[in-house]
């Protein structure tokens, strides 16, 4: 070995010892005329090292030095570094390699550089605490994950990266075949097919740290390539898989913060939307969604009284911090979310109403102030007052429109008005269960879009409607989520082949196209497969939650930034005529 100790781990009680250390300079200070002080530092911290003036070791240079563990002298010991009680003397130093200036400093300050310098030398980059920290927490992650899967007799298996094309949702990457000229692969949005098939296989558990790929827009918390646990599990009912996969998430929680989630409340999707207005509720805070559809059911208002769905958020002491132009602002992203207005209420005792006027004769004594006030009845306020348990201050905003319209706007207000940052604990685990099969309508097709993907089982009390009534069927699927964050989808898999093609045939792929793309993965259930069901996880989102990272690149250790272009590879880039022409390709002309 080329080091004795790290850079991080002397202390007092190494005193006198003579020990070899190996890094990167991390700092030199002139001392006195003769002297340097020289930090040395490597993945584990820094040593103070006292060196000859002579000895020609700058920022960056990867350097040895040889020297004698000695006590820092009274007043220069620093408390705030491991190895702030020693420094090294009678120092014999070795270059191993010189380094230019680095383009920024290799500490917390590069945190303020530009990201694109920052991944342009990524290499210089990951030197810095923040990444070392990041990817070390990502690796012990990791290995939590597998050990946890590894300990419930799941087996891990490599599937391919070269693939054909399937209907899994996502933008697919193709890969041209050079054999076969004009045909492609496509890269891998998930190993979905592979994992059915391996339980066809007989494997029973199977799981895989698996890279997907999806050539989809990226932003904070998407990567065009991504990394997933995936699971796939034979003879199990939903709680099986809910119970396994929670296993991995929660041990890798106890790794990274030292605290293992107590538990994980499991709520339908219906319940989600009712109460959050989202399939993705952050539950470490209140402001939930209140239902006012029969207090209006009588109502004189016409705004509220054609409405499906009429329900109401408080922000408790909102009446003070949303003045006229605040509300407009949320009025205005009310609108832009798709719904024809948003009402808002301030509550208030009568006599502080001045100018608007009051729906007052309540027996609480208070009143609305709004702009709508005298359309509202006075049983109807002290019938929202007590339905949101609303009191003096509060600001009341309510949507009313069609069911999904008037949660969705209300859910997104909520997150807007109340929601902590993600990374901010506490940390709140909670699956989401029975989502819808469908969800919309493809704009193309007409046909109904697939919730989660193709291969869900509808659940058996709706598949009697799965024809008549498809946007009603509920799915066994489910959705794992953490602060508000989606974390993994899942799903217990179709596995009767007449059932997979009736679902194939609803979004519009009839059995002569469902044999001709995915005869492959359709003919194997022929042979007798298990009943089955899956989940996975992104292993990114999840690691940049645990580690306080708001962005997921920031534990990667080589991402995309969203224009998809590599500043330390400059990929993507062109290839020569030749490769092309291997591949029977040729590049078109810019569209004008
Ligand atoms: N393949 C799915 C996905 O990547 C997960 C699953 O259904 O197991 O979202």
């Amino acid at each position: 070995m080329m080091r004795t100790h790290h850079c991080g781990e002397l202390t007092a009680e190494n005193i006198g010892q003579q020990v070899t250390l190996a890094g990167w300079v991390n700092r030199r200070r002139q001392h006195g005329e003769h002297l340097a002080f020289l930090d040395i530092r490597d993945y584990t911290g820094l040593t103070q090292c006292v060196v000859d003036n002579t000895v020609d070791a700058r920022s960056e240079y990867v350097i040895t030095v040889t020297g004698t563990v000695t006590a820092r002298v009274e007043g220069t010991v620093n408390r705030d570094l491991p190895t702030g009680e020693i420094e090294l003397q009678d120092c014999i130093i070795e270059v191993l390699s010189e380094a230019e200036p680095p383009p920024f400093p290799i500490d917390e300050r590069a945190d303020k550089v530009d990201e694109m310098v920052r991944l342009k030398y990524r290499y210089l980059d990951l030197r810095r605490e923040r990444m070392q920290r990041n990817l070390r927490l990502r690796s012990k992650i990791n290995a939590a994950i597998r050990s946890a899967m590894a300990n419930q007799d799941f087996i891990e298996v490599e599937t391919p990266m070269l693939m054909p094309s399937t209907p899994e949702g996502a933008r697919e990457f193709l890969v041209p075949s050079r054999q076969r000229p004009g045909n492609f692969y496509a890269l891998p949005q998930s190993p979905q097919l592979y994992k059915q098939l391996l339980m066809v296989g007989g494997l029973d558990r199977y799981y895989q740290i698996a890279r997907c790929l999806r050539d989809e827009d990226l932003r904070a918390d998407r990567q065009y390539e991504f990394m997933q646990l995936d699971l796939e599990m034979s003879f199990v009912e939903v709680d099986d898989v809910l119970s396994a996969a929670e296993v991995g998430v929660l041990d890798a929680a106890e790794v990274a913060t030292g605290v293992r989630p107590t538990e994980v409340p499991r709520i339908t999707w219906h319940e989600a939307m009712e109460r959050f207005g989202t399939d993705k509720p952050d539950i470490r805070f209140g402001m939930e969604l209140v239902e006012l559809t029969e207090v209006f059911a009588q109502t004189g208002f016409k705004a509220f009284s054609s409405a499906g769905s009429i329900k109401g958020i408080k922000v408790d002491g909102g009446a003070s911090q949303y003045g006229r132009n605040k509300l407009d602002g949320l009025t205005d992203e009310a609108k832009a979310m798709g719904a024809k207005g948003l009402v808002w209420l301030k509550v208030i005792v009568p006599e502080a109403a001045e100018g608007e006027q009051g729906s007052d004769g309540v027996a609480s004594g208070l009143a609305f102030q709004s702009p709508v006030a005298k359309f509202i009845s006075a049983d109807e306020t002290a019938s929202i007052l007590s339905t949101m348990d609303a009191t003096e201050g509060d600001l009341i905003l309510i949507v009313a429109d069609e069911w999904t319209t008037t949660c969705e706007v209300l859910g997104e207000l909520r997150n807007r008005i109340g929601r902590p940052p993600v990374h901010e604990g506490p940390y709140k685990y909670l699956w989401v269960v029975d989502f819808p099969l469908f969800v919309g309508v493809d704009a193309a097709t007409g046909r109904p879009k697939p919730g989660h993907h193709a291969f869900c089982h509808p659940h058996p009390d709706d598949l009697d409607k799965l024809e008549s009534d498809p946007m009603s069927v509920r799915a066994w699927a489910y959705d794992l989520v953490l602060n508000g964050w989606e974390l993994g989808s899942g799903s217990i898999r179709i596995h009767d082949p007449l059932l997979q093609r009736r679902v194939f045939a609803l979004l519009g792929i009839d059995d002569e196209e469902a044999d001709r793309r995915f005869g492959f993965f359709l003919d194997p259930f022929k042979f007798g497969a298990p009943p089955h069901g899956g989940f996975a996880y992104g292993i990114d989102r999840l690691s940049a939650i645990l580690a306080g990272e708001e962005n997921i690149r920031e534990i990667i250790a080589f991402p995309k930034p969203s224009s998809g272009v590599d500043p330390m590879t400059g990929s993507p880039g062109e290839v020569d005529d030749g490769q092309l022409e291997e591949l029977g390709l040729r590049v078109l002309p810019p569209a004008e």
